[in-house]
């Protein structure tokens, strides 16, 4: 088929990326680079969808590269957005590597550690800048940006640039930066209602589909676990990573910097190999080490949070566990999608509770598909639910039930009006609460 045989030399790039493009082992574009780059370079705004790993930087950053051609004058051209100061690192050091026989200069900015390093590099002259949003904008603030400049903006990892966390910095951007320029957005995932926020600031853009969003990268098998509770997945984390063969690159997702830390220091205790924790709380050196050592092969086992769902290119990932089901139901494809990226297979195993059953629904909508469930292995031993985990649990699950339905009153609900009135119940309260405080003290 003819566009099977498409190359990069097809597309209208120059030798000096070519020559990159081939030292870095690309031999033919991948289905969005085949057609993203062609239209990012005739100048079109648009929306680049396609599965986790398939190459979505380079299908912007080779026609950016293309476009602005030279290093000229002293501010950037292209502003490149992302979410997380990890990604936002990789981004830049793949625009190193796809720049390096031209004379761009690019300069990455991010939080977590001062500015004034980053203010030198721009003020030495800058062609491309890419950064975390709250970074870029305080050294605009301080005067040390110019934007007048501004051709290309580019919002990598696009829903989670546009949710509520950031639109605001976004809106802010919108007004200081030239109204003609080329906005260009990728992601794996779409949900209609960004898209609807995107109207804001995009004009006539072109939605390109490799795959309809939300779809997960067809190269990683996914499995469900359904485990009554907490030491029960501890457990079952254990009895996996026993064998280190398999499991020989692993990211454990967790819901909460807490659960990293806690399943860190198990995994650390346990001697299950080279650990590291990553979540926004650890310093900023911590979490660069953490993901470079991660990605040499010297730390076996990532503990992380969301922060290390979005975009985190590394090769050979054998498996991604969801300790927790993320509730958040797109991060889902954003995780699993840490593994089985350019071309390699992977595994994605999701531990679920009686009171995340609810989201996996949610999520096997969105991603249009059920998630195979797997047997707990025969010799796993399954430990009984503490009193604690159980009220959780059975919180969370009238929680839901209400939300589906919000006439629904819940056992909680109406256990907790019966108390109200019956003496024996109120007598069994008053010991429950005692008991409480003594649980209390002990902790
Ligand atoms: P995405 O943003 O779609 O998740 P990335 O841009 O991070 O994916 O790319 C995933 C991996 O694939 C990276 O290691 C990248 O270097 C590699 N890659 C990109 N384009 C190609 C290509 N045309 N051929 C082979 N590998 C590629
Ligand atoms: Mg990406």
């Amino acid at each position: 088929m003819a566009t099977e045989e498409k190359t990069f030399s097809d597309f209208k790039l120059n030798k000096q990326l070519l020559n990159a493009i081939a030292d870095m082992g690309f031999t033919k574009p991948s289905p969005i680079q085949e057609k993203a780059i062609p239209r990012i370079l005739a100048g079109q705004d648009l929306f680049g969808i396609a599965q986790t790993g398939t190459g979505k930087t380079a299908a912007f950053v080779l026609p950016i590269l293309m476009k602005i051609k030279y290093a000229q004058g002293n501010d950037p051209r292209a502003l490149i957005l992302a979410p997380t100061r990890e990604l936002v690192i990789q981004i830049d050091r793949e625009i190193k590597e796809l720049a390096k026989y031209t004379d761009l200069r690019h300069v990455c900015v991010y939080g977590g550690i001062g500015p004034k390093t980053q203010i030198e590099e721009i003020q030495k002259g800058v062609d491309i800048l890419v950064g975390t949003p709250g970074r870029v904008m305080d050294i605009y603030l301080k005067g040390e940006l110019v934007f007048k400049q501004l051709k290309v903006m580019v919002l990598d990892e696009a829903d989670r640039m546009m949710d509520m966390g950031f639109m605001p910095q976004i809106r802010k951007f919108l007004e200081v930066i030239p109204r003609k320029r080329q906005n260009l957005l990728f992601s794996a995932t779409l949900p209609d209602k960004v898209v609807t926020l995107s109207e804001e600031f995009l004009e006539f853009p072109e939605r390109i589909e490799v795959t309809p969003q939300a779809t997960p990268a067809k190269l990683v098998e996914q499995k469900l676990y359904y485990i009554p509770n907490f030491l029960t997945k501890i457990n079952l984390l254990g009895e996996l990573l026993a064998d280190e063969e398999t499991f020989s690159r692993v990211i454990i997702f967790t819901k909460s910097k807490e659960h990293a830390n806690n399943i860190f220091k198990f995994l650390s205790r346990k001697g299950k190999g080279e650990t590291r924790v990553l979540h926004a709380n650890k310093g900023q050196n911590s979490r660069i080490n953490a993901i470079d050592s991660f990605k040499d092969g010297e730390v076996r086992t990532l503990v992380a949070t969301d922060v290390a769902s979005r975009g985190i290119d590394v090769s050979s990932v054998s498996h991604v566990i969801n300790f927790d089901v993320p509730v958040i139901y797109e991060d889902y494809v954003h995780r699993i999608g840490r593994t089985g990226r350019a071309n390699n297979t992977g595994t994605a195993l999701t531990f679920c509770n009686p009171a995340e059953k609810y989201h996996i629904g949610k999520i096997q909508k969105i991603i249009r598909m059920q998630i195979p469930v797997e047997d707990l292995p025969a010799n796993l031993e399954i430990l009984p639910t503490t009193k604690e985990e159980r009220q959780k649990i059975n919180k969370e699950i009238d929680h839901q039930k209400r939300r589906e339905n919000p006439g629904f009153k819940g056992a909680f609900h109406e256990k907790k009006e019966r108390k109200k009135d019956s003496p024996y119940l109120k007598a069994l309260n008053k010991k429950k609460k005692s008991g409480n405080r003594k649980n209390k003290r002990r902790r």
